[in-house]
């Protein structure tokens, strides 16, 4: 069992007082949609609890925030249980850390699915919310939020006002059940519009799409929603029974197919140097992109590796999201009053 008697005595006030912070700064951001600090601050309050662990492991609880996937379940909605479960993503600060995977990874697939062909799906990382869509025969019948990854919450009603998201699947070929999985974000765009809109009606600004996204697709009156420049794209599928594609790039096409929206930002690749490419590339026009960024995604884009590969108690061994570094450091978030 955990103990965190087995750290020396000078590290155990920094290590509780992390735990408490990074705890509470989920919670304010997952739950309330209103962060108290900046993604930069808080990716170094939590790099620094992994780092403490990986230098103690005897001191790591199930219930640590680096086990879990980060959001709970507000009471305001039902709550859902996934299909399959969802994870979060391993988050790296530099190119060598991607290389440093990537080489990992190779090798393992190397071992564990011999002759498997390996490419790199590239993607970018969309800075919005993960949302879960269940289809059944073709019709969609829930949306759920990622939650603690396990269970969810209900936003059926408001993500049936988002448009991008078809009610009923076209084409054939759909499994009786699957789970498509993507990011709800809130276009660069749309959303200075939408907040140059509230200054001139002297309303609270939005302090971010990103928690923008979030507040407004967990609204409790759907037609509040409605009201939000909500998009969608797809990023991911979860349960999948009977689906025959086996490679992630080829489902995309079959999800385009079938009429969901799918990334036009993504890029199958067979180098580590074409994925440093990638990241560089999109690094130097993330400003250009149709939404906000906060990264890159990379993939192995064989169903076969990723089962291979599988995943640890919270995120996929098969991914890795590469974080470009902060612009610049938004303290004065605390500031400012955060209306969704
Ligand atoms: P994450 O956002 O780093 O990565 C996982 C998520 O990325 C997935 O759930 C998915 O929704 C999303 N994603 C976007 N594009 C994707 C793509 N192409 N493929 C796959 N997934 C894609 O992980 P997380 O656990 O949700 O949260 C950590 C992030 O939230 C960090 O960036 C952290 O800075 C931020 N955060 C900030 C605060 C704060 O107080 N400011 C608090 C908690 C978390």
């Amino acid at each position: 069992p955990a103990d965190i008697g087995l750290l020396p005595e000078s590290l155990r006030t920094e290590y509780e007082k992390l735990v408490e912070d990074v705890r509470r700064y989920r919670f304010a951001y997952y739950n309330e949609d209103n962060p108290l600090v900046s993604d930069a601050e808080f990716d170094v309050l939590y790099s620094r609890l992994e780092e403490i662990e990986a230098l103690h492991p005897g001191i790591v609880s199930h219930d640590s925030p680096t086990q879990e996937v980060g959001g709970e379940v507000s009471a305001a909605f039902s709550p859902v249980t996934h299909l399959s479960r969802m994870y979060s993503l391993e988050d790296v600060f530099s190119l060598e850390e991607v290389t440093a995977w990537a080489d990992k990874a190779a090798a393992n697939a190397a071992i564990q699915a011999p002759g498997e062909r390996l490419r790199w799906l590239c993607e970018v990382k969309i800075d919005g919310l993960a949302i879960n869509l269940l289809y059944r025969n073709g019709k969609l019948v829930r949306a759920a939020t990622r939650g603690d990854g396990t269970t969810g919450e209900d936003v059926t009603h408001n993500v049936l006002t988002i448009k991008d998201i078809p009610v009923q699947l076209s084409g054939s070929g759909w499994p009786a059940e699957v789970e498509i999985r993507g990011e709800i974000f809130i276009p660069s765009q749309a959303f200075a519009e939408f907040n140059a809109a509230l200054l001139e009606a002297g309303k609270a600004q939005l302090a971010n799409p990103r928690n923008a996204a979030a507040g407004s697709l967990r609204q409790k009156d759907p037609a509040e929603t409605a009201k939000r420049p909500l998009r969608m794209f797809v990023h991911g599928i979860g349960a999948r029974e009977g689906l025959a594609s086996t490679t992630q790039s080829e489902t995309y096409e079959l999800l385009r197919s079938w009429g969901l929206p799918v990334s036009p930002y993504s890029r199958v690749v067979d180098s580590i140097e074409q994925v440093l490419a990638y990241i560089e590339e999109n690094g130097a026009h993330r400003h250009d992109l149709l939404h906000e960024i906060d990264g890159i995604v990379v993939k192995t884009d064989s169903f076969e590796i990723q089962r291979a590969l599988g995943f640890t108690s919270r995120v996929p061994r098969w991914s890795v999201a590469y974080k470009y570094p902060p612009e610049e450091v938004h303290t004065e978030l605390l500031d400012i009053q955060v209306q969704v």
